[in-house]
């Protein structure tokens, strides 16, 4: 079963014509429970495929669905991380992990009656990214890849069905971002959502997906799909 469908999608910035053809008539899928990697060069449209698919810009052609929804906007079975954390300062690590259920329906009306059982939750959720105990620290209190892992948190607490990661291990250095993969890895192990990773790292792509898009530039358009069936080393 097909879990997200990109069929024919055409968007250009500025409008139909005049502006900026981003990705034309891109064509994907990702089946249920798939993590997904998409690598290309820069500027080929792996943000702006990450934009459609997280319905924050809408395409001039072409259809998205996510587990049969058409996007129209931002859908609550979506769960996204970028490659800057932006956690809020003002926030405690476990307050900024629990934001996503006071906006989420039906968590936001559940959460006002039974805060203790989320926090539970949400005290379960950074104990298995390696960030037990660390709730009550504030965001600027922890290291680069930390603020990642509490990010991978934030963008699952609700349970989404889809995971969309833009670059979320660019900014770190390579010994972290290896560590993170393996927590990335882990989560998707355990939960079994499906995952869509853009990535310019083909290492990254190879190592961590069951299947891998090659996107071409100018315009952006899948060139190449390939399922990843050999055995790869556990971190
Ligand atoms: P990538 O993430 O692969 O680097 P992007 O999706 O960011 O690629 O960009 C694809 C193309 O669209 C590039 O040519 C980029 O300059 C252009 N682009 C991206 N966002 C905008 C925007 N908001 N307005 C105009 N052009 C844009
Ligand atoms: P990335 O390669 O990670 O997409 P970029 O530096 O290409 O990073 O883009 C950063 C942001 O700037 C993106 O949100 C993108 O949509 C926007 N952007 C990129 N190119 C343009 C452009 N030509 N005009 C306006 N916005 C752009």
């Amino acid at each position: 079963r097909n879990f997200v469908d990109i069929s024919d999608v055409t968007l250009s910035y500025g409008g139909e014509g005049g502006g900026v053809l981003a990705v034309e008539d891109l064509t994907m899928s990702v089946r249920e429970g798939e993590f997904a990697a998409v690598v290309g060069p820069s500027g080929c449209g792996k943000s702006t495929l990450m934009k459609l698919t997280t319905g924050l810009v809408v395409p001039q052609k072409g259809r998205i669905t996510v587990d049969g929804n058409r996007v129209k906007g931002p859908l609550d079975i979506v769960g996204m991380a970028f490659q800057n954390p932006s956690l809020l300062p003002w926030r405690r690590t476990l307050q900024n992990i629990m934001l996503p259920l006071e906006i989420v329906s039906p968590h936001a009306e559940r959460l006002r009656k039974n805060k203790a059982e989320y926090v539970a939750r949400a005290e379960a959720m950074l104990e298995l990214v390696g960030l037990g105990g660390f709730g009550p620290r504030y965001p600027w209190q922890l290291s680069g890849g930390m603020q990642q892992r509490a990010n991978l948190c934030r963008a699952l607490i609700h349970e989404p069905g889809l995971l969309m990661l833009d670059e979320p291990f660019g900014a770190l250095d390579a010994f972290t971002r290896e560590e993170l993969w393996g927590v990335i890895r882990d989560l998707h192990q355990k939960k079994k959502f499906t995952v869509v990773l853009v990535t310019h790292d083909l290492r990254e792509a190879v190592y961590l997906a069951d299947r891998v898009f090659v996107m071409s530039a100018r315009p952006g358009k899948v060139v190449l799909e390939r399922k990843i069936d050999f055995e790869r080393p556990r971190p």
